[in-house]
């Protein structure tokens, strides 16, 4: 019997999917992690999941206990849908500026969510400050603290890293993505840089614009410069999750190759993704023109493209961003085009 235990027994495990348009194209093997296949839909689930575990262990979140996190993303998903599992309450903290549709769907799963007014980092009242002081008011609760808490790395070190080494059988040349907290890049580092290869596996990270973290791979400042509509990456400060991460290169991409990569994932491989998805492989394609033929590189499909329906996937949205999807020529197989 293959059988997995709950929500929690069914955090990844994930394929890897190769892209065959992009491959041919390229003559490299690009392959995407699907994470949007976990159960909450993204690779935070794995983040969530074990930032939980790790207070369980120390005692920190005990039975009945709460979880409180600012964040308006994927990593408050995925800690309501395990709170649920778990039976532990969900507080979630995020800045009113928001789409009534996030909000609407952490109630759903549960969670509790306390709109703020949206401020800047260094300000005390910024969503992440709140949550952080609202977990030490409430007895028997945790501030998840998803970017300093070395919980979120540790769980891509142990799965994520782990499984890309051992789906290609260590045929694996260069791993490339983009980074919000850094876990994700940094627990992968880790792993497969202490593997025995020669040369070691080249990591590279993808940003896009209005971030500072490329600046801080090619200059050690960091620095940004534009502004992009994706969401859940790109950062102005160096994480404790990253912090210390071996990088070997950085790429940016701007929102309209990502944007043609979104539509192009969509039409030639049947997958509906989201934005970072779309930075990711467009990375991918770059540092595979840049290696040459004969690499494999492997990338990550963060999450599905459902979350983005009315932006990312509304032309008119699109259109006053000055953005207009490039859509891939029509491909016909065992048939004349009517
Ligand atoms: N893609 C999406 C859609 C995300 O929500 C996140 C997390 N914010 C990331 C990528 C980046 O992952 P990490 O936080 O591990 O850097």
């Amino acid at each position: 019997m293959d059988v997995r235990e709950g929500f929690i027994g069914t955090v990844g495990r994930t394929p890897l999917i190769r892209l065959a348009g992009l491959s041919a194209e390229t003559g490299c093997e690009i392959l995407g992690k699907a994470e949007f296949l976990n159960p909450g839909g993204s690779v935070k689930d794995r983040t969530a999941l074990y930032i939980v575990r790790d207070a369980e262990r120390r005692h920190l979140l005990n039975p009945g206990g709460t979880v409180v996190e600012g964040t308006a993303g994927n990593t408050g998903i995925g800690l309501a849908h395990i709170c649920a599992a778990r039976d532990y309450r969900c507080i979630v903290v995020i800045p009113d500026t928001q789409s009534p549709e996030k909000m609407e769907r952490l109630r759903l799963l549960g969670a509790e969510v306390r709109p703020v007014p949206a401020a800047p980092y260094a300000d005390p009242n910024n969503y992440q400050k709140v949550a952080g002081r609202l977990a030490q008011e409430i007895p028997n609760a945790i501030w998840a603290n998803q970017f300093d808490n070395l919980a979120n790395r540790q769980a891509h070190y142990e799965t994520t890293g782990p499984e890309i080494w051992h789906d290609t059988a260590g045929k694996i040349d260069a791993f490339v993505c983009a980074t919000g907290t850094g876990g994700t890049l940094a627990g992968v580092s880790r792993y497969l840089k202490e593997r025995e290869r020669n040369p070691p596996v080249r990591i590279v990270l993808a940003d896009p614009m209005g971030s500072g973290l490329y600046h801080f791979v090619k200059h050690r400042v960091v620095k940004a410069e534009g502004n992009s509509i994706t969401e859940g990456i790109g950062s102005s400060r160096v994480t404790a999750n990253l912090a210390d991460t071996l990088i070997d290169d950085a790429v940016q991409i701007d929102d309209q190759t990502c944007v043609d990569m979104v539509y192009r994932l969509l039409r030639e491989e049947g997958l509906w993704l989201g934005g970072s998805s779309g930075i990711n492989v467009a990375a991918a394609a770059w540092l595979a023109r840049e290696m040459g033929p004969g690499h494999t590189i492997v990338t990550l499909l963060c999450d599905r493209g459902d979350l983005y329906a009315a932006r990312l996937f509304n032309a008119e949205w699109l259109a006053g961003k000055g953005l207009t999807p490039k859509l891939p020529t029509a491909r016909h197989h065992g048939g004349t085009p009517v």
